[in-house]
């Protein structure tokens, strides 16, 4: 990829000024956006774009309510300023200020007294954690309510509350983010991430934070295939913008759905829908070389925003690659999620690997051998013993004659790799010699 040095290791922090590793910069970002409560639209999803802009210059696309998107309406737009339960005291025994997940999401507006045990049935928490906070939504049935932990809903006394959300469920847009860059071809790796979840760490600002500094990684290195970065609201986004890009939706040939990758869990795939695509044996390759625990998973019609790239009418070649999936670890959607479970050595260790596969799958190409008769001489090339001061292991030579031997114009660098049973940049280095002594050709596709 373009031959620059690796930036992952060390870079400025969110907020620009000291050195800091990429890991600790994207905890950073996390820990300025958790306590934002984003939604579905809103300016608090709005406000989390402008941070993000810090970063990338991400274009900010705003779709009214009402517009038609296939078989979905885009939503009203939610904001909320205030919310509390107060006691006859007048104390704010739940706090939306203390907590954004204190609010079901999305919940219209109500000011009233009202008794416990008419509130009771609005009031929602986790007996079997009980200290955590759930997050709860309510999108598409117009009610309100709240979240809190068992231990709070245990302690409140009988009698009268008085109840306040102060927000607004109006006619307005629903926000996303945009950024591209533009590579050697039209030809596009998409890089998705669902923003819209309040006060959560990894399922959700753990997968925005690697998309903004992968986006940074990339944006002035020189890349064969152009890249789009999604910042959208979950489900709904995915369906707008698809309804919007539905004629340029081919120019996707990889992509990658990004969330829970702040995890100390190992790493997980998701596979696209097709199952074998080029994106699924890259990513599947860099696990498997990692020296790390990982798992593959087939693909299932549920989970996040790969439900709609890989719907049967697009059924783009986009899998999704994260630590621990969502709804395997228990602090997934509650307030546990949050800053102390996210940790900078996971981010940054999620950070490159997906840099390993887009370097994967720019280099993945496929090239002829221009001698193809017999083994040419590999040492009066200069290719077969140490020179010029550098050493060429065994799994080097090696390298090489796989890769004389498969650059047959049918074989990628990637199907060469797995054939040899060696790592990629290994192979990749192998083709890049054969190429500068003139025995290869590259196969344009
Ligand atoms: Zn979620």
């Amino acid at each position: 990829m373009g031959g620059g040095k690796r930036s992952a290791g060390e870079g400025k922090s969110a907020t620009g000024a000291d050195t800091v590793s990429i890991g600790q910069a994207m905890h950073d970002l996390i820990r300025e956006l958790y306590p934002i409560c984003r939604s579905i639209t809103g300016e608090g999803f709005r406000r989390s774009l402008e941070i993000v802009s810090r970063i990338i210059p991400l274009v900010r696309q705003e779709v009214p309510t009402g517009t038609p998107v296939f078989d979905w309406t885009v939503p009203k737009e939610w904001n909320i300023r205030d919310a509390y339960i107060k006691d006859s005291a007048g104390n704010r025994v739940v706090d939306f200020n203390a907590h954004s997940l204190h609010i079901l999401n999305y919940s219209i507006p109500v000011h009233e007294r009202i008794k416990l045990a008419e509130l009771r049935p609005r009031l929602y928490a986790l007996p079997e954690k009980p200290d955590l906070i759930p997050y709860r939504t309510s999108y598409y049935k117009e009610t309100w309510g709240f979240c809190l932990s068992q231990r709070q809903l245990d302690s409140l006394a009988d009698g009268e509350y008085e109840v306040c959300v102060d927000s607004t469920l109006a006619d307005g847009h629903l926000t996303y983010g945009e950024f591209f860059i533009k590579g050697e071809t039209d030809q596009e790796v998409l890089i998705s991430c669902h923003s819209c979840h309040p006060s959560l760490c990894n399922d959700n600002l753990s997968g925005m934070a690697l998309a903004s500094f992968l986006a940074a990684a990339l944006k002035d290195r020189h890349l064969r295939y152009s890249y789009r970065f999604l910042f959208i609201p979950g489900a709904i986004g995915a369906v707008t913008w698809l309804a919007r890009n539905a004629e340029r939706a081919w120019a996707i040939r990889h992509g990658l759905v990004v969330a829970c990758v702040g995890d100390p869990g190992n790493m997980t795939y998701k596979k696209s829908r097709r199952g074998d695509a080029e994106i699924d044996r890259a990513v599947i390759h860099v696990l498997k070389h990692s020296g790390r625990p990982y798992s593959v998973r087939e693909f299932s019609p549920y989970g996040y925003d790969e439900r709609q790239y890989c719907s049967p009418g697009f059924n783009l070649a986009v899998g999704s690659l994260s630590r621990t999936p969502h709804g395997e670890f228990p602090e997934y959607h509650t307030s546990a999620d949050n800053t102390d479970f996210v940790r900078a050595d996971a981010l940054e260790h999620s950070l490159e690997t997906y840099l390993e596969v887009l370097e994967l799958l720019e280099a993945n190409r496929t090239y002829r051998n221009l001698s193809p008769h017999c083994e040419p001489q590999l040492g009066k090339r200069g290719l077969y013993s140490s020179m010029g001061g550098y050493t060429h292991s065994p799994e080097d030579q090696m390298a090489l004659l796989w890769v004389l031997n498969l650059a047959d114009g049918e074989h990628s660098l990637l199907d060469m790799a797995e054939r040899a049973g060696m790592k990629f940049p290994v192979v990749k280095y192998a083709a890049e010699r054969l190429l500068k002594a003139g025995l290869l050709e590259e196969i344009r596709t």
